[in-house]
């Protein structure tokens, strides 16, 4: 028979598959001897078997009976008893977690009598506030009942009274808010309140189930690439009570700073409170260090907990406890979230204390986070902010104020930068936070929803900048000062500093960036001294080498200073535009051998200095240069244009005869699919004399640097071949040309001549292809083109979203390499190809060789290099050492 349910006691935490991630903790933490309130775990197998039948797989419920009855004997109380209710929490817990975005109920078990024994036991308006929160909860995610006309008739009830806060609601006021409770189930829900605490139970763990696919689930799913049919395990635990009175409380804590990594004592705590209190950022929490005036004896264990917590999990954790009369109890733990400045601090930290070595610190970063470190921030120096609030989420932010998700969805999609602005943020919310920049409340704290998600998501969130007046009906929020910010205001935030400024803040780079580019670390910057560490053990440790894509003499500069090991792509096109355009619009349109070997003439020597610039920059490191790529009508003006300007001309009388050439020329080259046609190799077969004079320019650079005493090493690279006969016929003629130069200059010009491999023919015979080629170069982007047949930037603005939104790419295939169809013929050539030529240099130069994933995967594929952007080369550095650890 299959188990579905486990007492705590029977789990771990390494089981998270089958108890999700809550589950798995609270029987570690049980395990570990810590005080969590006794309960059990229905598994995730369940979840999938009740969601592909659409009911409890049939051994559920006896399962659930027997593991109800043990809890009610430990306990010595059964399950909603008349006289001594026995109370249970019904919580989600997926694998990976999803803060806020399924569903949890509390208090199962209270109805009409149980409700008075609880109140002459613990106190009237304990009782009747339980009783109210569980009709609340379970009327909204169990009967599906909307959950503004409980908050509708709750502030009712409190401006009925003329009082604010949910406290000074007596138990008279809360026990009519029940019925008036049940009145709206009874109305909406087309059934009455439960009464039987069992069926309060099945019904409280299908809704869990359910959640699972409820859409804000599926939506933060798709964001964070979590798959869809892991399911929830449901956790079924014994009630402690946070609300009873001002000896009691519930809070979050964090074992360091999630959001700068500090070791320390962070939280929030919420004296007389339950559940989800804190989280909702409906009442203002007190920092997690005032408990300790409140209750120093139960603030002591909570430290010390968290130093147990830490040494076992070798990690922050966060944490949820509640204190019930003066005794705390631990409801969940996790390896907490934590931004990506804080993952560098804490991982260094943790090898400084023995936890982890530097190994494991490695695998606890990411490219992703390292990326997000070397974005610009706001220059502190100007403005002053019209609000501060909690630094909950670091990153700078500009755009303009909205004020419900739906616009910002609409904004955003049509290509604007919004700044979600909320009082808090609920789920409801989420499509709106992925949509903006960032995210701006007015209450909460650091673990308010907004900052939990926004840190998740990596967002820039101030939270809690409690100055403002947000009026999200009027569309507007105002400030102390009374300045007043309508939707469509440009406005800036700032996650790491908390503030908030009106109009758009300069900006100004990273210290990781400047410290990238050399410039030295201001003395105590440990975020510095952290990524520093962490760069130089990755770097120790990665057998995948580092080049950058770069064109000029300043990019390779700058690419040097980032890491990287050569240039891995030198576009030579981009040396024929500005002025250039000219020269190479005469060498298409030269009539005689005469006329094209002047402009061949006008441009070698600007080539030869473009290279020599370039193999300085670099000297001493491989420099790829790949021989002209594009089609030459790219250099040429407008079919459309020209023939009306040659059109006009004629209406006017006075025909322009170079111009006319013009057009002929143009009509000439034209092709209905020029990214297809004449183009890479192809030219070169064409029109021989143009990669004849950079071939003679590269061999004549390099000369001229050995002469000038430098180290130049350029690799000459032919793009878009697909036979290896093409790439035969350049060869022979390029290492004639490079002989012929040698005693021209009186130097050896012996440079490799290898090639790309962007096309699936080119793959599929790259044995052959070998022969000829002294290294390969994946050019992914193309090779991603041609693999799935589509055009990547007539796609990305048509179809794309759709097949996102299916899930037909769970990641766009030219962002992360796509490992099944492309990845197999990268594997294919490389095996083919060092079959025929052993020892043959293969690199990648797509853009795939600055994404984290696939930098892991080029690696795996027993690549030598992946080439990429200058700014993403510690990025690829770093992810090549996470790579070999
Ligand atoms: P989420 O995953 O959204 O945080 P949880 O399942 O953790 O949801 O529960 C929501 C809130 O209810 C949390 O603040 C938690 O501490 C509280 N809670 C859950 N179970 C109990 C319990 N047995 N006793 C008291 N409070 C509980
Ligand atoms: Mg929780
Ligand atoms: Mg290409």
């Amino acid at each position: 028979m299959r188990r579905y349910v486990y007492d705590f006691a029977s789990g771990n935490k390494d089981m998270k598959d089958l108890l999700g991630g809550k589950g798995a903790n609270l029987a570690e933490m049980t395990n570990l001897g810590l005080p969590v309130p006794p309960g059990f775990t229905i598994t995730t197998e369940a979840c999938r078997a009740y969601i592909t039948s659409g009911s409890e797989p049939p051994e559920l419920r006896d399962q659930l009976v027997t593991h109800l009855k043990a809890l009610e004997e430990r306990m010595g109380r059964r399950l909603g008893q008349p006289d001594d209710p026995l109370l249970l929490s019904v919580r989600s817990g997926a694998k990976f977690s999803m803060p806020g975005m399924m569903d949890t109920i509390l208090n199962i078990g209270l109805n009409d009598a149980s409700v008075t024994a609880l109140a002459a036991r613990a106190g009237e308006r304990f009782a009747w506030d339980c009783y109210r929160r569980l009709i609340q909860m379970f009327g909204t995610t169990v009967l599906g009942v909307d959950g503004r006309l409980f908050e509708a008739a709750l502030d009712e009830a409190k401006r009925g009274k003329g009082v604010a806060g949910d406290l000074d609601l007596d138990a008279g006021d809360l026990w009519a808010l029940t019925t008036t409770f049940k009145g709206l189930i009874a109305e909406h829900a087309g059934r009455p309140m439960p009464q039987d605490p069992f069926e309060q139970l099945t019904l409280a763990v299908g809704a869990v189930f359910d959640s699972w696919t409820g859409e804000r689930a599926r939506i933060y799913r798709r964001q964070e690439h979590i798959p869809d049919d892991l399911g929830t395990a449901v956790n079924v635990m014994a009630m402690v009570f946070g609300n009873v009175g001002m000896d009691s409380g519930t809070g979050v804590a964090f074992t360091r700073d999630p959001g700068t990594g500090q070791a320390g004592v962070y939280g929030d705590y919420l004296p007389d409170a339950q559940g989800e209190d804190v989280v909702a950022g409906i009442r203002d929490t007190v920092p997690l260090q005032e408990l300790e005036n409140l209750d120093p004896r139960a603030y002591r264990e909570l430290l010390r907990i968290m130093r147990v917590l830490e040494q076992h999990y070798r990690d922050l954790c966060d944490i949820e406890f509640t204190i019930e009369r003066g005794k705390l109890w631990m409801l969940q733990t996790r390896v907490g979230k934590r931004t990506a400045a804080a993952a560098f601090r804490i991982a260094t930290q943790l090898v400084d204390e023995g936890l982890i070595n530097a190994d494991e610190a490695l695998r606890r970063v990411s490219g992703a986070q390292l990326m997000q470190l070397m974005f610009p921030r706001f220059d502190r120096t100007t403005a002053e902010p019209i609000a501060r609030g909690v630094s909950a989420s670091p990153g700078a932010a500009v755009g303009r104020a909205v004020f419900d998700s739906r616009t910002a969805v609409e904004r955003a999609r049509a290509g604007e930068k919004v700044i979600l602005v909320r009082r808090e943020t609920n789920p409801d919310d989420l499509a709106g936070m992925i949509a903006a920049e960032g995210v701006l409340t007015s209450h909460g704290g650091k673990t308010s929803h907004a900052a939990v998600v926004a840190r998740g998501m990596g967002r820039a969130c101030v939270c809690g900048a409690s100055a403002l007046e947000v009026d999200t009906d009027r569309k507007r929020f105002t400030t102390a000062d009374g300045t007043v910010v309508h939707e469509g205001d440009l406005i800036s935030i700032d996650g790491s500093g908390g503030q908030v400024h009106l109009g758009a803040v300069p900006v100004v780079p990273s210290p990781v960036v400047r410290y990238f580019d050399g410039e030295a670390a201001e003395p105590g910057d440990e975020l510095v001294a952290a990524v520093a560490r962490t760069m130089k053990h990755a770097d120790a440790v990665r057998r995948l080498g580092v080049r950058a894509n770069a064109d000029t003499a300043q990019d390779a500069e700058r690419a040097r200073r980032f890491g990287a090991e050569g240039i891995g792509l030198c576009r030579t096109e981009h040396m024929f535009l500005g002025d250039r355009r000219r020269l190479i619009e005469d060498l298409i349109l030269a009539e005689t051998p005469e006329g094209r070997r002047e402009a061949l003439d006008a441009l070698l020597p600007l080539q030869r200095q473009d290279f020599i610039e370039i193999l300085r920059a670099m000297d001493g490191l491989p420099v790829t240069i790949r021989l002209l790529d594009p089609p030459l009508h790219e250099f040429l003006p407008d079919l459309t244009d020209l023939a009306v300007q040659v059109a006009l001309d004629k209406e006017r009388g006075e025909p322009d005869e170079d111009r006319a050439r013009l057009l002929q020329a143009v009509r000439r080259l034209h092709e209905e699919n020029p990214m297809l046609g004449l183009r890479g190799v192809r030219l070169g077969l064409v029109i021989p004399d143009l990669f004849a004079m950079q071939v003679r320019a590269i061999g004549e650079a390099v000369a001229a640097r050995r002469a000038q005493g430098g180290d130049p090493r350029a690799q000459i690279m032919v793009p878009l071949v697909a036979d290896a006969a093409e790439l035969r016929v350049i060869v022979a003629r390029a290492r004639r040309i490079l002989a012929e130069v040698a005693p021209e200059t009186g130097a050896r010009a012996r440079c490799p001549i290898g090639t790309m491999i962007e096309l699936p023919r080119a793959a599929l015979t790259a044995g052959r292809i070998a022969e000829e080629a002294d290294f390969f170069s994946f050019g992914t982007n193309d090779l991603t083109q041609t693999t799935w047949g589509l055009s990547r930037d007539d796609a990305e603005s048509s179809f794309f979203a759709a097949y996102l939104d299916k899930g037909v790419f769970p990641v766009s295939p030219f962002e992360s390499v796509d490992r099944d169809g492309v990845g197999r013929l990268i594997e294919l050539a490389a095996l083919e190809g060092r079959t025929a030529r052993p020892g043959l240099e293969l690199g990648v130069c797509g853009e795939h060789g600055g994404d984290p994933d696939s930098v892991r995967w080029f690696h795996t594929a027993g690549l030598d290099y992946v080439s990429c952007s200058p700014f993403r080369v510690p990025v690829a550095r770093l992810e090549a050492g996470r790579a070999a650890v």
